[in-house]
């Protein structure tokens, strides 16, 4: 493949492959925008069949992570990492140490948090070479696992898309289907019980499945049911590419907003969705809470006013959704545009020079 020609083809401005034979370290980085600021995204370990995988995968969640940061109004940029490898068997402390000084090499460029296969004790490891890092432990100042950060902007998100459909955001009565009740699905599920919606919930690991019904009184259909459950609202949970071409014709539910990144196959699931008249809440609007609450810790963590920001979410979904609405576009091309418009709008302010060039001499 020629990298250059993937790299401009997705514009990510650098792309950084880490390599340490003693710890088996294999990692890419991939910095896709610092236009709004430093690009924060997580670190996935994960045992990619093939490094074209890897880097796809990279290039795809940094660009993401972009939109994501930009939409929710934060003053950060979108990257990601990767570490290729199964994380059960190659994970050690020398591994993500040597890491952890890839990243400090990037100076900032690149601030890195936990993703699927990496955890807050990971990052504790990763914190002892470079600042350049968040989502540690609260005793080193951070403000911990961002799950439940996440399943309360989502409760949000879902809120303004039930008060868009049927006029108001409570969802008492409603009956939510949860697919995938991990850290932030469970989360959710708890919610909306309190919220007193009836939840039926779908998993592959029988124990979430068992915590989910034992905590929290809920009903559980099977994973292959779960897509065409009749329902009010459908939340994918679990992972991503979940809404294609075989399960949106299933679908039996008005309202579908989840945690999971990436739900859609491809983009043109977006128009199926709508020409089947079931309103989509883009996960990344609505899944930013975990984003919010990290960017609250790299000025000094407050837990209210992370979660204070987080409710703001509520608005950017109704935004988006009303701006499809009014436009005749899918929510998806709404929320696209709300992230470039705030890249566009704000990235002249990084071309304005507010103090003099270093060595350049001061006036009179
Ligand atoms: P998790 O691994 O804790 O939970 C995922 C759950 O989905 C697990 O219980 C797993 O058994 C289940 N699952 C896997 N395949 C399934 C299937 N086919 N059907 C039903 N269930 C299945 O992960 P998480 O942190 O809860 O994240 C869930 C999703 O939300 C992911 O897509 C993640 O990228 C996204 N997300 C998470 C955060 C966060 O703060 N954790 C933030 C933004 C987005």
């Amino acid at each position: 493949m020629r990298l250059f020609e993937r790299i401009h083809g997705e514009d990510h401005e650098q792309v950084v492959y880490c390599h340490d034979r003693r710890s088996g370290l294999r990692a890419i980085i991939a910095i896709h925008s610092t236009r709004l600021g430093p690009a924060l995204g997580g670190t996935r370990f994960y045992p990619y069949q093939a490094e074209e995988d890897a880097l796809e995968d990279v290039l795809r969640l940094s660009r993401g992570m972009t939109y994501k940061a930009a939409a929710a109004g934060l003053d950060l940029g979108g990257g990601k990492a990767v570490i290729i490898g199964d994380p059960a068997v190659l994970k050690s402390e020398a591994l993500l140490r040597t890491y952890g000084r890839f990243v400090d090499s990037l100076g900032g460029r690149y601030v890195t948090a936990e993703d699927v296969g990496t955890t807050q004790a990971d990052m504790d490891l990763i914190r002892r070479e470079t600042p350049h890092v968040a989502g540690v432990s609260q005793s080193l100042g951070g403000s911990g696992d961002p799950s439940a950060a996440t399943a309360f902007g989502v409760l949000q998100g879902m809120k303004a898309g039930a008060a868009h459909l049927w006029g108001s955001p409570h969802l008492a009565g409603r009956h939510v289907v949860v697919a995938g009740v991990g850290k932030v699905g469970y989360g959710l599920a708890r919610h909306l019980v309190e919220e007193r919606a009836r939840v039926t919930v779908a998993d592959v690991s029988s124990s979430a499945l068992d915590r989910a019904r034992v905590d929290l009184d809920v009903e559980v259909t099977g994973v292959e049911e779960a897509y065409s459950t009749p329902c009010d609202i459908l939340a994918p949970c679990a992972l991503g590419g979940t809404l294609d071409h075989g399960t949106i014709p299933n679908l039996k539910c008005a309202l579908v907003a989840g945690a999971a990144n990436n739900q859609l196959a491809d983009p043109g699931c977006a128009k199926l969705l709508s020409d089947m008249g079931v309103v989509w809440c883009p996960d990344f609007i609505i899944n930013a809470g975990g984003i919010i609450n990290i960017a609250e810790e790299l000025g000094g963590y407050s837990r209210d006013r992370a979660f204070a920001r987080i409710k703001g979410i509520y608005a950017t979904t109704a935004a988006v959704l009303a701006a499809a609405q009014a436009e005749g576009t899918t929510t998806a091309e709404a929320a696209d545009r709300l992230a470039e418009s705030r890249i566009g709008e704000l990235e002249r302010l990084a071309s304005l020079r507010v103090r003099p060039r270093r060595g350049y001499p001061a006036a009179g």
